[in-house]
């Protein structure tokens, strides 16, 4: 085994690991291509580009000159081509199948949002073009804030955060800014339930404050009892999911909003999946004083590997004066940036960006809601949720639904259906690979035991729904009927088996060593 100068494996410890068979001679299977890395591949001595030798220019590097080969893979254009392509037809996507990832959205992203992204005009502007001549996309963000605040009945919107965590992060900041500016600084604890995204309490520790979770009652929502025990002089404010993750909506949100700005904090809300209530609920009647939305998630741009992230941040008047720069404001028939703190009325706490944002991501959320409308919008979300329950009463004879009850937007399920088979949680999301679909989101929220959360969304039609159910089905009852092995050994027909994710995450291998580099060390 090659180990690079950390003691580490410096490439896949098996040949099937680097997506290569063992029961083919050339490692491919069908259509499945076997892959080596790209630096295994390629000599630079083959590149595609053929560059004549710099002559007569001094070198101006100060003794610094390269001494030996950069190193860099070279590859002929379709030799390139065939790497990506390669490697892209091992994944999973959303234009491939269904992705019932629950909590994370992974809607349909349309194909007119990307026609429009790619107009010259929005796709070919510089961050730092003087502002006459990026009019149109100035309008365009003054737009998309406008709606954004329509829909949620707010007064104000920060456009830059770069995904929702960056949006929670915006609102923490702004609270705390608040916060400090009445002089309050003793007030840091922030309540945060416990079935909240890990992003919550991550970023309210990352503002300086300090978390107190505050327990589920028995339907899966806020324990009031216990979140009026924990209010007191100085409680900062919620953090709170509507509809939380277990697909369930806050019904005291609004007894939930007085008693906290009574107790004298604010109320961040959680808005990742305000695809479930878009267009019905205006999170600014119920109370709320700053929230994300992850246009990524409710308004259909591309999500994960697909596309950055963006999550603009909504505010109430009373955080308003406290939001960042930069913002757009609207001077008769022309748009301007407001870019510095000194020119911006109020207090803003600084800025979250370099520049304003994610401007490829606003035309395609513009695009989405301009092309649904406000009755497409709320449909979506109708929609979404008609989907979800048609998952959750298909399921629930064979599968264990956490909650009574109808849900929102996503169905959640717990592993009591997979007790005594020998099955657990991870072993079923594995076989759902073998039949071709991503697992849904595992092991998450935490408030029930080998949870299983499956978010359909509203494009899929009930002909997809029903595959998907029956393969569900198939599988619940394969494990009920005592076929462990099917499970235990999933997936059986993925290029890459059970990866040590764990130890992924802790020592990533991130550097290719070439061969000639790599000390010899006996396995
Ligand atoms: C997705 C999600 C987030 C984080 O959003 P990112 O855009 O992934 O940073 C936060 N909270 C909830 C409930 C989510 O589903």
């Amino acid at each position: 085994m090659a180990m690079n100068t950390q003691g580490r494996p410096s490439r896949p410890l098996h040949a099937h690991d680097a997506g290569a068979y063992t029961d083919t001679f050339s490692g491919s299977r069908g259509l499945d291509q076997a892959e080596p890395l790209i630096f295994e591949r390629g000599r630079v001595d083959v590149t595609g580009v053929d560059l004549p030798e710099p002559s007569g220019a001094p070198l101006r590097v100060g003794g610094l000159e390269r001494k030996a080969e950069i190193g860099l893979p070279g590859l002929a254009e379709p030799e390139t081509m065939r790497h990506y392509v390669r490697l892209s037809r091992k994944n999973y996507a959303i234009d491939l199948g269904l992705y019932p990832l629950g909590s994370c959205t992974m809607k349909h992203n349309p194909r007119l949002n990307e026609k429009l992204a790619r107009l010259p005009g929005f796709s070919d502007v510089h961050p730092l073009q003087p502002q006459s001549t990026v009019q149109g996309a100035l309008k365009l963000i003054g737009e998309l804030a406008h709606w954004l605040m329509v829909l949620t009945n707010t007064p104000c919107v920060a456009m830059s955060p770069k995904a929702g965590a960056h949006g929670e992060l915006c609102g923490m900041m702004a609270i705390r800014a608040a916060l400090d500016a009445r002089g309050e600084t003793g007030r840091r604890r922030v309540l945060v339930p416990e079935s909240a995204h890990g992003t919550n309490p991550a970023t309210a520790v990352q503002c300086g404050f300090y978390c107190d979770e505050i327990p589920a009652d028995a339907t899966g929502r806020v324990d009031m009892e216990a979140f009026k025990a924990k209010l007191g002089p100085d409680v900062a404010g919620i953090m709170l999911t509507n509809p939380n993750t277990c697909g369930l909506f806050e019904r005291d949100i609004k007894e939930i909003a007085d008693l906290i700005h009574e107790a004298g904090g604010y109320f961040y809300c959680d808005g990742a999946n305000f695809n479930a209530i878009v267009g019905r609920v205006r999170p600014g009647d119920l109370g709320i004083d700053a929230m994300h939305i992850n246009l990524h998630k409710t308004f259909s741009t591309p999500h994960g590997g697909g596309g950055p992230g963006s999550g603009p941040t909504v505010f109430s008047q009373a955080l308003a004066p406290y939001a960042p720069v930069p913002y757009v404001v609207r001077e008769g028939e022309t748009w301007r940036m407001v870019e510095h703190e000194h020119e911006a009325e109020g207090e803003p706490f600084g800025r979250m960006v370099a520049f304003h944002g994610q401007m490829g991501m606003f035309t395609r959320a513009l695009s989405y809601m301009m092309s649904h409308g406000s009755d497409g919008l709320k449909q979506a979300a109708e929609d979404a949720v008609l989907n979800a329950n048609y998952v959750l009463a298909r399921l629930r004879h064979v599968m264990t639904a956490a909650f009574d009850g109808t849900c929102m937007h996503e169905a959640l399920f717990d592993d009591r259906f997979l007790k005594g088979t020998g099955v657990s949680t991870l072993d079923f999301a594995k076989a759902m690979i073998d039949e071709g679909y991503h697992p849904m989101t595992m092991y998450f929220p935490l408030v029930v035991h080998g949870a299983m959360l499956i978010e359909p969304t509203e494009t899929e039609s009930k002909a997809s729904l029903d595959r998907f159910c029956d393969t569900l089905e198939g599988l619940a009852l394969a494990a009920q009927n005592g076929e462990t092995e099917r499970f235990t050994a999933a997936p059986r027909h993925a290029p890459a088996k059970r990866l040590d994710e764990t130890r992924a995450a802790r020592s990533p291998v991130l550097r290719w060593t070439p061969p000639q580099d790599q000390p010899q060390a006996a396995e």
